[in-house]
């Protein structure tokens, strides 16, 4: 048995059928490592708490937190991490499409030195086609506006570091988007590639909105470059405006008619989306700053088998 401990972060939202499974395979996979698990109940309305107290029973080493609420995906994985008190951390989904056979291999890197290893799927062909070719470009995209290399498809199976996790938790921010977070942080980064599986019970809890959710506040949280890139537009437009408005004028001085009714209505319809779009850009910084701004909690816990002594307090 090593003399580190290494914790399990699991976010579960309505993942009752999964959880013993789960278990089961990690405590297969985990069985020369000490380790805890925290299985994070994102306010689930099936029997994902009463899955939970069940295994609490049996001789798993299971801590729990369940939310008030659903808060999603990012605040169950900052949750975990902020009351996991292992050496290293590792969040992995409760579904087991991603495998725990993998962590083993995840530990070796970290006892090389690396402070956070991502988990990147190899098999990405399981995807449709929509989903493989859109979450490339938004890779490509986020990794340009954010001035550092998010690594794609690596979707939250990750190994941090203590050192890594306390600077977790030391972040309060409304607008999480962990996978751009730890690309940013830097220290010295390793990768392992995995296999995906197919879900074996229950289905995606990512909705095409919670999706296109998590995509802005990526951007948003690591980037300002849109708002650089509306006004350039603006500058541009109002150019052109200008050159159209000097031609027009000459054309009267010349004695000539203004032709083109449709192209001025054309025009104006255009230009019209085209603030509407920058505005929009505008509004959504201004309403991540006024999320932010009302520093509410990023979760509410409302059970949890943690005893407050059990977390360390944050080593500045
Ligand atoms: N999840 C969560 N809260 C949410 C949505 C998802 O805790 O609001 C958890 C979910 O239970 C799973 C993980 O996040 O353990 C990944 O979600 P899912 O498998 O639905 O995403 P996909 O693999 O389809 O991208
Ligand atoms: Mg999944």
């Amino acid at each position: 048995m090593n003399d580190f401990l290494v914790s399990l972060v699991v976010p579960c939202y309505n993942e009752a059928e999964n959880i013993a499974p789960l278990l089961s395979r990690v405590a297969q996979a985990l069985k020369l490592f000490s380790y805890e698990v925290i299985l994070v109940n994102d306010g689930s309305d099936d029997g994902t708490q009463l899955a939970i107290e069940t295994v609490l029973l049996s001789n798993h080493p299971v801590r729990y937190i369940s939310f008030s609420k659903n808060f999603g995906h990012q605040a169950a994985l900052k949750a975990g991490i902020d009351h996991a008190v292992g050496d290293c951390i590792i969040t992995i989904d409760a579904d087991l499409q991603k495998p725990p056979e993998a962590i083993p291999e995840m530990i070796t890197l970290w006892q090389r030195g690396n402070d956070i290893v991502t988990a990147v799927c190899k098999n990405e062909g399981q995807a449709s086609a929509f989903k493989r070719l859109s979450s490339t470009a938004y890779y490509t995209l986020l990794s340009w506006l954010a001035d550092h290399t998010v690594v794609p498809n690596g979707a939250d199976f990750r190994l941090i570091d203590r050192k890594v996790a306390d600077i977790i938790r030391s972040i309060q921010s409304q607008n999480l988007y962990l996978r751009g977070m730890f690309s940013w942080i830097g220290y010295q980064q390793g990768v392992i590639y995995y296999r995906e599986e197919n879900r074996r019970f229950g289905k995606t809890k990512y909705s095409i909105w919670k999706m296109l959710n998590l995509a802005s506040n990526g951007i948003t949280s690591f980037s300002i470059k849109p708002l650089r890139f509306a006004l350039a537009g603006g500058l541009f437009f109002a150019c052109l405006a200008f050159a159209y408005g000097i031609y027009a004028i000459a054309m009267v001085f010349l004695g000539m008619t203004v032709p083109g009714w449709a192209s001025l209505i054309a025009s104006i319809v255009f230009l019209s989306g085209i603030q509407l779009i920058v505005l929009g850009v505008i509004g959504e910084y201004i309403g991540k700053m006024y999320m932010e701004l009302k520093q509410r909690p990023v979760y509410l816990i409302a059970k949890t088998n943690i005893v407050r002594s059990e977390v360390n307090p944050i080593t500045e």
